[in-house]
């Protein structure tokens, strides 16, 4: 019989945030695919899990997910987590679906939380259609991308680092005009969450009084959308 493959969302920060569900799957599966396993044996720790763990990231899942397929294929069960979140969104689990999928492999999704609805929520931009964008591009790209996003009339939600996020403000503010309405949610569900509202150029002097730290989501009001609200 073959094995089931499943998706386990974790926490954002907060470690109370994990489901009954997520902690169920993770303390019965034969082994558990995590991105980063120091990360993810803290989180184990604390719901007092002991499972076997291999590394699964970015840089080797096109040598791990065959291996992975094949404990698959002889009948074990794998939970496959990320840092944080939902695996799959801004995070390695794609490549491992689609390679179960071509085998047939049953997959579950066990959901939870993930950064950019969390800060969508709590944006109080419209929700009722939007359009996540995960990380722009560093460099080639980017002024393409910004420039295809600037007439984009849905809620636009992109994740961001602490050294880039003035940076892509920057750029939003000089693509897309000052007066554009942004939400900066730093720090979702962790001690020094913060959430940031207002026109970029007026959320961009707020922020240079002090050196960015910690995870950051920028949701941004589609374009034309203050004046149809
Ligand atoms: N899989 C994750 C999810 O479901 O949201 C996303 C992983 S992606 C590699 C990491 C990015 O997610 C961070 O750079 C940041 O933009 C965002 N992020 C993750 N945790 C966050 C938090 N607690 N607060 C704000 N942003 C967060």
């Amino acid at each position: 019989m073959l094995g089931t493959l499943y998706l386990v969302s974790t926490p954002i920060g907060n470690l109370e945030d994990i489901t009954y569900r997520a902690v169920r799957i993770l303390s019965s599966v034969d082994l558990i695919a995590a991105e980063d396993t120091r990360t993810t044996k803290i989180l184990l720790d604390r719901f007092s899990i002991s499972k076997p763990m291999v590394s699964y990231h970015s840089f080797n899942e096109r040598q791990r997910a065959p291996e992975l397929i094949n404990k698959l294929l002889a009948g074990q069960s794998v939970a496959v987590v990320s840092d944080a979140g939902t695996p799959g969104i801004s995070d390695p689990a794609f490549f491992l679906v689609r390679a179960a999928l071509e085998k047939a492999i049953p997959i579950v999704p066990i959901p939870g939380p993930a950064a950019f609805t969390t800060a969508l929520v709590v944006s109080g931009l419209p929700t009722d259609r939007f359009v996540f964008e995960g990380f722009l591009p560093p460099k080639k790209g980017r002024k393409t991308k910004l420039e295809s996003l600037r007439s984009e009339s849905r809620t636009i939600i992109l994740y961001e680092s602490p050294h880039r996020v003035i940076r892509t403000l920057t750029d939003i503010s000089t693509h897309w005009g000052g007066n554009r309405r942004v939400v900066v949610a730093r720090e979702l569900t962790k001690k020094f969450e913060e959430i940031v509202r207002g026109p970029v150029l007026s959320v961009l002097q707020e922020m240079s009084k002090k050196t960015p730290k910690g995870e950051y989501v920028l949701v941004i009001e589609g374009a034309n959308v203050s004046k149809s609200i």
